[in-house]
């Protein structure tokens, strides 16, 4: 794993530069790839047509600190060219995508999220928003609760994705119906709602908060904590079910497990340490049955194991894509495609 700009990427940089040249494999680009233990070697793409024949690019393989200056993993520097970008800008350049920012995106949504309909990075700032390090005001919460109730269009979205009311009641869902998404509270560990992530209803797009940490909440965890559902509370001996997204835990508390949703397939330390903080230690991964849920769910083993949990894997005996595909597509027997182990 490499942080880039700050985030976590679950790849390395080797993999990514493979993968960048898959991308542009028929160019010939990027050719003659030897790790010298700190660096990457391999040719320029960026002069003599991308043909020089002694390799002559050097992208760091981890982080660099050289002086008062910090060069994060996948900094590129030609010694032929003086070519020098950090990895965002040259995924931009090499692919063409015409912003370091479009650069980043092509990083996350390669190797932290696995649907390709998931837009992470979506800079809409969601309106009604908290700032940072505040909460929503409750009266927010209920007028968007309110909404929702009201909403044909909102409700039959959730119940079209196999949602029941008295789990909309229960997560306390919202609804804003300018934008047409549909909303999931994600509460601090005193209830209050520090965020929502937001669904749009219309379009396939996913709305993030601004200005708040998303990476320091577990969706679902106070609720698990506090909450009584259909198999009562949760005790130590509980097995809570992981997932990526919000919709899938839910499901899954709908159909009388314990779930939580880590929003997205990669768990942060400050979410790690919001699992330690409870008494529960026993869980089923559940990330989506794809490359990047897999490999999600190794990182979260990699994190919390040393710290004492225990996982159960799950073997999909199914092509659905994530639980909640599983539950809509089988229903009451969807236990019988998974396999743990
Ligand atoms: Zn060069």
């Amino acid at each position: 794993m490499i942080t880039v700009w700050g985030t976590p990427i679950v790849a390395t940089v080797e993999q990514v530069i493979n993968d960048l040249k898959l991308e542009r494999f028929t160019d010939g680009l990027l050719k003659d790839i030897n790790n010298t233990g700190a660096d990457l070697m391999c040719t320029c793409p960026f002069h003599k047509g991308g043909k020089e024949k002694r390799p002559s690019c050097g992208i760091l393989l981890k982080e660099k600190i050289d002086g008062m200056r910090k060069y994060e993993a996948g900094t590129v520097h030609c010694y032929t060219c003086g070519y020098t970008a950090d990895l965002p800008q040259f995924i931009s350049d090499f692919l063409d995508l015409g912003s370091p920012l479009a650069g980043f995106k092509w990083l996350v949504s390669h190797y932290n999220y696995s649907a390709v309909e998931r837009a992470p990075l979506e800079l809409d700032l969601y309106r009604g928003q908290a700032q940072a390090g505040t909460c929503m005001d409750d009266v927010d919460v209920e007028h968007y609760h309110h909404e929702l109730l009201n909403s044909e269009a909102g409700c039959s979205y959730l119940y079209r994705r196999g949602l029941s009311d008295w789990l909309i009641d229960a997560f306390k869902l919202g609804f804003d119906p300018v934008d047409n998404v549909v909303l999931f509270p994600v509460r601090d560990a005193t209830g209050k709602v520090a965020f929502y992530k937001g669904r749009s209803i219309v379009g396939k797009h996913f709305y993030n908060a601004k200005n708040v940490d998303k990476n320091a909440f577990v969706f679902g965890l106070y609720e698990l904590c506090n909450k009584r559902f259909s198999q009562g509370r949760a005790n130590e001996n509980s097995e809570i079910w992981i997932t990526e997204s919000e919709i899938d835990a839910l499901s899954l508390i709908d159909r009388g497990e314990f779930a939580i949703s880590i929003m997205g397939s990669h768990i942060s330390e400050a979410q790690c340490r919001a699992l330690e903080g409870t008494q529960f230690r026993r869980y089923v991964l559940a990330l989506d049955n794809d490359d990047a849920g897999r490999k999600g769910a190794s990182q979260v083993k990699k994190m919390l194991i040393p710290k004492g949990f225990r996982f159960t894997n799950l073997q999909w005996e199914t092509p659905a894509k994530d639980i909640n595909d599983l539950v809509r597509l089988y229903g009451d027997n969807w236990k019988t495609y998974l396999k743990k182990f």
